[in-house]
């Protein structure tokens, strides 16, 4: 139990504390850790002598914690944990709580490189057969290995930050005519989740799915927008590139591995059985519950846990070839999506690619997204001891194009 006043249904417990940046008026942007309706500022802490780390945690992003390796958050977590639950604490931690209302929450990591998976068997089966209505909707390899590309750090942004319509190529019309130019007309969403590495890794040595908590530091949700039209036309043969690039955002608290131990649960069977160096011997399915709302309203409820890939997979895969790790590598899981329509974690699904437009809970219609629309993803997971852990949000707001 914690001295201060929580909630007791708040997902910001004493089993979360998830770390972030933030901005006060006037002041620089530092780390702060959510604790029921505040933020916890460790640089303040780390000033008065409280935790160490003052150059990590003033620094106004968590890349410098995150390098610190596996040790340094396990004590780090530890204290913040004494300093909460011990009343004697109460007097000199107090002056560090900052009310959450009154803090701008920032992109809390400099993201290195940016990959993003494929890993809900339920999305690449729709996805294949919206795009492919002639062919097998899972491609040969897919079973085989965690399909991924490789996206772009540089437009990874903070929650909140205005989403303004990309143009580009696209067909408009029937599927022989001329690409012409101008806004996506098919602006979506996908609600994932991302891992970010911590610790690097030595070129030349692949990370073994044993290896995952002493490389990662964390868990956000992610929203990948995406341009349908855009992809569809540009995508053929080698992928997603201007339908993604354009705006990814993350979620401002990094939820730490250890805050998700209780929520880790067994995941979908595998067959065939993966190649030696994809398998894990332990259980990495997380039952984390996502929720998509437009404009407010909740069109649909994805669950973590159907992932065919799971997190220590993935990371395993991208690093097969010797690829290293740097400090804020993110990993996008997919688009997560289940069996059913209220499941399904992006509008392509949903509205099956335009042709069934989804019903808002406002009455309003959607086949894909209109300038003004506001998405957010938000998630939850069982905690430690009977308690739920909030990832918090993701949230965008459509901007027109400025083509
Ligand atoms: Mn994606």
């Amino acid at each position: 139990m914690t001295w201060l006043e929580v909630d007791e249904d708040s997902g910001f417990g004493i089993e979360n504390l998830p770390y972030g940046v933030f901005r006060r008026d006037g002041t620089d942007a530092r780390v702060g850790v959510a604790i029921g309706d505040r933020v916890l500022d460790l640089a303040g802490l780390a000033g008065a002598g409280l935790v160490e780390g003052r150059g990590w945690f003033a620094s106004g992003t968590l890349n410098g914690f995150m390098a610190a390796g596996r040790a340094a958050w396990t004590a780090n977590r530890a204290r913040l944990r004494d300093l909460l639950t011990d009343p004697a604490q109460r007097a000199a931690v107090s002056p560090h709580l900052v009310p959450v209302t009154d803090v701008e929450l920032l992109r809390p990591f400099e993201v290195a490189d940016y990959v993003d998976f494929y890993a809900s068997e339920h999305h690449a089966t729709n996805a294949g057969r919206i795009f492919r209505p002639q062919g097998e909707p899972l491609l040969p390899n897919w079973k085989h290995l965690p399909v991924g590309y490789h996206g772009r750090a540089g437009t990874v942004y903070a929650s909140g930050t205005p989403i303004v319509r990309p143009c580009g190529q696209r067909k408009v019309g029937p599927s022989d005519a001329a690409p012409s130019f101008g806004p996506t007309l098919r602006l979506d969403i996908e609600a994932e989740v991302g891992f970010v590495a911590g610790t690097p890794s030595t070129p030349g040595r692949p990370v073994t799915p044993r290896a995952f908590r002493d490389h990662v530091f964390g868990f956000v949700l992610v929203n990948d927008w995406s341009a349908r039209d855009i992809q569809a036309w540009e995508g053929q043969p080698l992928g997603p590139f201007l339908g993604k690039s354009f705006a990814t955002s993350v979620s401002p608290w990094v939820v730490p591995v250890a805050a998700l131990e209780a929520a880790r649960v067994t995941p979908p069977a595998q067959d065939p059985v993966p190649l030696p160096y994809l398998r894990a011997d332990e259980p990495w399915g997380l039952d984390l519950r996502l929720e998509i709302l437009i404009n407010g309203g909740s069109v649909s409820r994805p669950r973590f846990e159907r992932m065919y890939w799971t997190a220590p997979q993935q990371l395993a895969h991208a690093t097969v070839n010797g690829a290293s790790l740097r400090t804020g590598d993110l990993f996008a899981s997919g688009t997560v999506s289940g069996p059913t329509k209220e499941e399904r974690g992006c509008l392509l699904e949903l509205t099956w690619n335009g042709t069934e437009p989804l019903e808002l809970p406002d009455g309003a219609k959607r086949a894909f997204l209109e300038d003004g629309d506001t998405v957010t993803i938000r998630a939850t997971a069982p905690g430690a001891n009977g308690t739920t852990i909030d990832l918090g949000e993701v949230t965008g707001t459509i901007r027109p194009a400025n083509c």
